[in-house]
């Protein structure tokens, strides 16, 4: 009896994955028995998915598993650029402040930015504080160099949960 004839009688299901493996690259007939007893090899580690799961993680090998930012981490990224660029920042600075930021959220840093706030109105270069008496502040006008420093706001609201600015 042939190696085949005995893995289609289904005695060599017992056998180490290699060992099927190395018949099914020689014949192409032995490809669904592979499968079957790849998935059932992986189905007994309760961490890992089959290579031909139809719903495969796409976060898997990012953050916090690596440095590799993940599906919403890009998100907030991009949302954050947009809306760095709209409120005076140039887009290379736009990006720099954006992965700094990214980088406080994995590290954190309860500290937040003005940009990042729904009470920061004006332009770039003559900035106000809508909230400017409850941020403990003595004006409405808030310094260039403030609008990107990390800080503690009392009055502090997340643009993205807040609304339009
Ligand atoms: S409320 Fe605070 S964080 Fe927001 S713009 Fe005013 S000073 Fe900045």
């Amino acid at each position: 009896m042939s190696l085949a004839d005995l893995m289609r009688k289904g005695s060599l299901r017992a056998l180490a994955t290699v060992t099927v493996a190395t018949v099914a690259t020689e014949e192409q007939e032995m490809a669904s028995t592979v499968a079957e007893v790849a998935t059932v090899a992986v189905a007994k580690s309760p961490d890992a998915k089959a290579a031909n799961d139809p719903a495969p993680d796409l976060d898997r090998w990012c953050w916090p598993n690596s440095d590799a930012m993940n599906t919403v981490e890009i998100d907030t990224f991009t949302l954050r650029v947009v809306l760095f660029t709209e409120r005076g920042l140039m887009p290379a600075g736009a990006e720099a402040l954006a992965e700094k930021l990214m980088k406080r959220d994995r590290e954190g840093d309860d500290r937040r930015t003005c940009i990042e706030c729904v009470n920061l109105g004006g332009r770039a270069g003559s900035s106000r504080c809508s909230a400017w008496r409850s941020a403990g502040l003595g004006v409405q006008a808030i310094p260039s160099e403030w609008v990107t420093l990390p800080q503690r706001c009392a009055a502090f609201v997340d643009r993205r949960k807040g609304g339009a600015a």
